[in-house]
């Protein structure tokens, strides 16, 4: 697989103690009529910049609702969320939408691309609301293409292309706006293990050029992928933890 190219480096911070993310007593209850579900309950954390950190946890731990709430996806119910220090909670839905476009790319298992728009033109959207220029737009998006590998598809459809291959579109829309933070939920969960591995082969590449990968997994050796380890149960981190390996 071809390597990142620079000009899709992410942003490092210069050595400031602020963490990237800060959250203080997460809450999210969904109410749908009736019925009430605590899906966090009381979430804290801190993840530095430049971390490469594995969620994992029983399916309904209320990890997908914690990447959608440090996603800037969704609000959480109450509770506390610093940006880079910044604190963005309560903040109004179109700062918010410039923020995130900024700052996070996403990728997701089911891919999430756009069924009639070829692979150029998937990762161009981000640029679109980003109000790049269509030049620097077709640029830079062909730029990410080839650092996933997948230059010569450019004009290919989701449809025309293979799970692998639209996952490394998702990745390359991801990291056209050179995001800090890149959450991925079950991003292998789609693929086969060997193009599982090409996939977080090209996350390390990019968090070996500084971007933060905070990443959920139901896999334990693509959890064991990753330098550290955080644990849900029942919306509660209950264990965190950085391998020795890594952290030497
Ligand atoms: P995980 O990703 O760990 O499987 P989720 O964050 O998706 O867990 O879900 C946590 C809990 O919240 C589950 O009980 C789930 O059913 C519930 N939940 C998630 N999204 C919604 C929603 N939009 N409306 C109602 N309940 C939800
Ligand atoms: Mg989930």
């Amino acid at each position: 697989m071809t390597g990142i190219s620079t000009g899709l480096s992410a942003g490092i911070s210069a050595g400031t103690a602020t963490p990237l993310i800060r959250v203080q007593d997460l809450r999210k209850v969904y109410r749908n009529g009736e019925q009430e579900t605590v899906a966090l309950a009381g979430v804290s954390t801190t993840i530095d910049a430049g971390e490469y950190v594995a969620i994992v946890g029983a399916s309904g731990s209320g990890k997908s609702t914690f990447m959608t709430l440090i996603g800037l996806l969704d609000q959480a119910s109450s509770g506390r969320y610093w940006l880079d220090g910044q604190d963005v909670t309560g903040l109004d839905v179109n700062t918010l939408a410039a923020l995130r476009n900024r700052t996070l790319g996403f990728v997701f298992q089911s891919f999430h691309l756009l069924p009639r728009l070829n692979a150029l033109d998937n990762v161009i959207v981000p640029l679109l609301y980003a109000g790049v220029p269509r030049d620097e737009r077709r640029e830079r998006a062909y730029a990410a293409l080839q650092a996933v590998g997948l230059a010569d598809r450019w004009q290919h459809l989701p449809s025309q292309l293979s799970g692998g291959q639209n996952q490394r579109v998702a990745i390359a829309r991801a990291m056209v706006n050179s995001p800090r933070i890149l959450l991925a939920d079950e991003p292998t969960g789609a693929l086969d293990s060997r193009t599982g591995r090409d996939i977080l082969a090209l996350f390390e590449q990019l968090q070996a050029r500084g971007m933060t990968v905070i990443l959920v997994t139901h896999d334990k050796s693509v959890a064991e992928r990753a330098a550290r380890q955080i644990t849900f149960l029942d919306g509660q981190i209950i264990a965190d933890s950085r391998s020795v390996a890594e952290v030497a």
